[in-house]
């Protein structure tokens, strides 16, 4: 069964924009689906009413098997990395971690051993006792990913989540990110206008425009048609 299920997905904005006419999209467990297109396509709005930050027109959304078209994002099990999820100024690197498991009330050592885990993936273990500002751009990025994988989501959006990044950087996360895949197996839905991270991160690539999935495929089948 799907992880992520879109079926007949309409969005129009204040009864007059219409963003989204009929997505229709499933994702297998682990997959990586990246969202591609020009401006204003709606890439991001097809993200926000994922998460369930913004309502659906028409449609429904399921997640794990499970229909969350009306849920709140804190039901719905996804873990996001977004340019507006910012990390905690006045906490270190581990209490940014810990934030949302001490607000479910985990026990004690479950949260330290999440906050390990995490850690160790995304090798950041010496950085967690710094402050966001003593911690560069990339390291940021590093625990803002952390955050949500010590929530063990069933699944990851990531809405451009590189694109503050500089240049040296954005490579050097994006090879961290597409390691991370492969280690963590996490399904995701990544937004990006950047073809080198669509190519390397993805495996498939949804493109997005007037409203509709215009192409859907790997890497290979989009781009490397002779
Ligand atoms: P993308 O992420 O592909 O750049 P968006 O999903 O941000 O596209 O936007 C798609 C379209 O929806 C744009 O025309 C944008 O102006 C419009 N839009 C986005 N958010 C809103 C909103 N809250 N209210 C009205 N229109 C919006
Ligand atoms: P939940 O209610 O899902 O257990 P938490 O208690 O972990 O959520 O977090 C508290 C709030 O912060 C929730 O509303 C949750 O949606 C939000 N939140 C914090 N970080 C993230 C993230 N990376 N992805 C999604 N939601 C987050």
């Amino acid at each position: 069964e799907a992880q992520l299920k879109i079926d007949g997905l309409q969005k129009i904005y204040d009864n007059k924009v219409q963003v989204l006419n009929d997505i229709n999209l499933e994702i297998e467990k682990n997959e990586f689906l990246v969202l591609v297109g020009p401006s204003g396509c709606g890439k991001s709005t097809l993200l926000r009413t994922i998460a369930g930050l913004e309502t659906v027109t028409q449609g429904k959304i399921s997640i794990a098997g499970r229909e969350v078209t009306k849920l709140a994002p804190a039901d719905r099990n996804i873990a996001m990395v977004f340019q507006d999820y910012a990390l905690y100024p006045h906490m270190s690197v581990r209490d940014n971690l810990a934030f949302g498991l001490k607000m479910r009330k985990r026990p004690k050592d479950e949260i330290e051993s999440e906050i390990m885990r995490a850690a160790k993936i995304l090798d950041i273990e010496h950085l967690l006792d710094r402050k966001p500002s003593q911690l560069s751009g990339g390291q940021r990025q590093r625990v803002a990913i952390g955050r949500a994988i010590v929530r063990r989501a069933s699944l990851f959006l990531f809405d451009e989540p590189l694109s503050n990044l500089d240049a040296k950087l954005r490579t050097q996360t994006r090879i961290e990110l597409a390691d991370l895949h492969q280690k963590i197996g996490a399904t995701s839905v990544y937004v990006t206008h950047d073809q080198v991270e669509a190519m390397t991160l993805a495996d498939r690539i949804v493109v997005l425009d007037g409203g509709d999935i215009q192409q859907i495929g790997s890497p290979m089948e989009l781009y490397d048609r002779p």
